[in-house]
């Protein structure tokens, strides 16, 4: 039952927003790796996530691939790829 917060995209995507629910794994340059430690649910498809990469970067490359369903959102600013 997904009935955690939603990951609100409707005015761009700020991490602060959803800091005492995620939990930073990794910083890569203007790049965010995030653990989903709340029930934070999926902008896409409403279902709740675990992982969370964000980007501001325009192009971004995955050396390995997700080993779970993902979805992509995007903003005006930021990449966003939500594992499940
Ligand atoms: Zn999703």
């Amino acid at each position: 039952m997904a009935d955690g917060e939603r990951l609100d995209l409707s005015d761009g995507f700020d991490v602060h927003d959803y800091r005492a629910g995620l939990k930073l794994q990794r910083q890569d340059g203007s790049s965010m790796y995030l653990s989903n430690r709340s029930d934070y649910v999926c902008p896409v498809c409403d279902q709740p996530f675990d992982r969370l990469f964000v980007s501001t970067d325009e192009q971004v490359s995955f050396t390995n691939p997700p080993d779970a369903p993902f979805c992509l959102a995007r903003t005006a600013e930021r990449i966003l790829l939500l594992t499940h």
